[in-house]
């Protein structure tokens, strides 16, 4: 499992390769990242945390991208649906996927006192859940892993 996020990190690189990945994955699919997509994916990865629809919108109003809920909706439709960002149903909020473009089972590790979110990858068909799933003749398509606690700066505070 790797994950990043909460591990120290390049994070200028991280930004950048993120916006680079997603650019090329929609020049080679035909897809159109328009700058708000562009935008709103940035914002994202510049945060290591789960934002909500509004306060993405929040960054647009500011910077005279749009003003309306559905600007920031649509845009987070798009890059949800092609794996750019993921919803986290737990926070009912958005990040950043550090692997864009490429076909993966994301868990989720959610600091519930920073709110930051890193990302891992597993294969759904592994370990208990699998053998349950095999057991009962299941095939899992889609999991959603969400697990929430404290991140390795947050355990770190004094109580
Ligand atoms: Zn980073
Ligand atoms: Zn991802
Ligand atoms: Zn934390």
């Amino acid at each position: 499992m790797d994950s990043i996020g909460f591990a120290s990190h390049d994070h200028t690189r991280c930004i950048t390769s993120g916006l680079t990945a997603v650019d090329s994955y929609c020049a080679q699919n035909g897809l159109k990242f328009t700058a708000v997509r562009r935008r709103v994916l940035e914002i994202l990865l510049q945060q290591h945390r789960a934002l909500g629809a509004y306060e993405i919108l929040d960054y647009l109003r500011r910077e005279g991208l749009g003003s309306q809920p559905p600007v920031a909706y649509r845009a987070l439709d798009f890059l949800v649906k092609h794996g750019f960002v993921h919803k986290i149903e737990r926070l009912n909020a958005f990040i950043a996927c550090t692997h864009p473009g490429s076909p993966h089972t994301p868990v989720f590790m959610i600091c519930r006192e920073c709110t930051s979110v890193a990302e891992a990858q597993r294969e759904p068909m592994q370990g208990q859940l699998g053998a349950v799933a095999r057991a009962a003749g299941f095939l899992i398509e889609r999991t959603v892993v969400e697990a929430e606690g404290l991140c390795p700066k947050c355990q770190d505070l004094p109580e």
